[in-house]
């Protein structure tokens, strides 16, 4: 038995009407997953028919859990449940319902489809605050190749240029949005969140990765997003002949590249909480009697504090500049993307650990190595966000799964959490 355990006598409801929720969590998941552009596969990306009949099931389904459904001008659907007597205080729970191409059912809409049945679950019960429910529209960027479109526009940052954005028919975000019956130039007023009335938000999602798995923990509570840098190097040597140009006479693009790749391998998994990858290498002239002339290389860095990650990029251009020297080949590095580093609310997390407690589950404290809109809402309403197990440690896969028990543990706990926040007093 694991260590996540139900703790006897602790939850308030019980056990077989919260494994009963569960499973209808995973078949609506899966319900959800067989809307897709792409039959056969499920493939449901920003504005399209699938999400148009995601967005039909999503208010019904919000309307049975006795919320007040709408699609916003991002196109978010979010559904509210008033608080007693009115209260203007608000919680929100949150995921999205954009996948990657050839998704798996969870990734994203597990979040939304949970928080629904937490929902119907509380439906009896007065709260002392409102609690609203948004399916983002648009978080991996596949379509328009930018990311967090749904949060960011409930954050107020979508500016002209995002809109310009065009995918790979030409189509611009604007031009999407007016396609898909949405006003663009209403977005800051229809999106905008509830602030500041809003005082928790709380994104559900499956973990992405082995941790929970390896620790035989059901659920994880996260402390912080990684930051990361993206850079791209460019380690230029000289091209020649492979047959006539001796080995000591060599300035190897690829070789130097080779070394830096491995260095790069050996400082990571010497540096606590770091990763570091190397994804893509492009080799030029690529020719198999020619000595590599030029090599450009993608670095990918990420660390839960941003002063680390800082100093592992500097330590590993160095390195770069380095393994080129030694050959005679020059290199050079150019940044192209940095995301600092996002902690959640440290007052909701703990709430979050104590809340699954209550419901009879340790959590494991952890970072999440992958992007969430989690990120995007933190810096403007107090956050946080909890993981649930992923089999296999698998995601972006049809594949991806979740076990029963796992999400029970979940709607256990978000039924906690729920019941034991309180709105600051005004
Ligand atoms: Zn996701």
């Amino acid at each position: 038995m694991g260590r996540s355990k139900r703790r006897c006598g602790a939850p308030k409801m019980t056990s077989s009407v919260l494994h009963h929720r569960a499973q209808n969590i995973i078949g609506r998941c899966r319900e959800m997953a067989r809307i897709t552009d792409v039959p056969g596969e499920t493939t449901r990306l920003f504005l399209s028919a699938a999400t148009r009949d995601v967005h039909t099931l999503l208010l019904q389904w919000m309307r049975d859990a006795g919320l007040e459904g709408r699609v916003d001008d991002a196109g978010n659907v979010r559904g509210v449940r008033l608080g007693a007597d009115g209260s203007a205080a608000r919680v929100v729970l949150f995921s999205h319902i954009d996948t990657v191409p050839n998704a798996g059912a969870f990734d994203g809409p597990l979040g939304v489809v949970l928080a629904l049945e937490a929902m119907a679950l509380l439906a009896e019960e007065v709260l002392p605050f409102a609690i609203e429910v948004i399916a983002f529209s648009e978080e991996e960027g596949i379509r328009f190749g930018f990311p967090f479109f749904g949060s960011m526009a409930v954050t107020g940052q979508v500016v002209p240029a995002t809109l310009e954005r065009r995918d790979s028919q030409g189509l611009s975000v604007a031009e999407a949005l007016y396609g898909f019956g949405l006003r663009p130039q209403n977005i800051a007023h229809s999106c905008a969140l509830a602030q500041p009335e809003i005082f928790a938000a709380l994104e559900v999602h499956i973990e992405q990765g082995p941790v929970l798995e390896t620790e035989d923990l059901r659920l994880g509570v996260v402390e912080a997003i990684v930051g990361q840098s993206r850079f791209e190097l460019t380690f230029t040597g000289q091209a020649n002949h492979a047959g006539t140009t001796p080995m000591r006479l060599r300035h190897d693009a690829l070789a130097a590249a080779a070394q830096w790749v491995t260095e790069v391998e050996r400082y990571a998994m010497n540096y606590q909480q770091l990763v570091a990858t190397v994804g893509q290498l492009e080799v030029s002239p690529g020719a198999v009697n020619v000595v590599p002339g030029s090599v450009r290389a993608t670095l990918d860095v990420r660390h839960p504090k941003d002063e680390s990650r800082h100093a592992a990029v500097a330590n590993l251009l160095t390195k770069a500049e380095l393994a080129a020297a030694q050959r005679g080949v020059r290199v050079s590095a150019r940044a192209t993307s940095k995301q600092a580093a996002v902690s959640m609310d440290r007052e909701l997390t703990v709430a979050l650990q104590h809340a699954a407690s209550r419901a009879g589950y340790e959590t494991h404290a952890m970072f999440s190595g992958a992007g969430h809109d989690a990120m995007i809402l933190a810096p403007h309403v107090p956050t946080t966000m909890l993981f649930v197990r992923s089999p296999g440690g698998l995601s972006h896969h049809p594949d991806e799964t979740v076990r029963v028990d796992d999400i029970e543990a979940a709607l256990g706990t978000v039924i906690e959490f729920l019941r034991g926040l309180k709105p600051p007093d005004r």
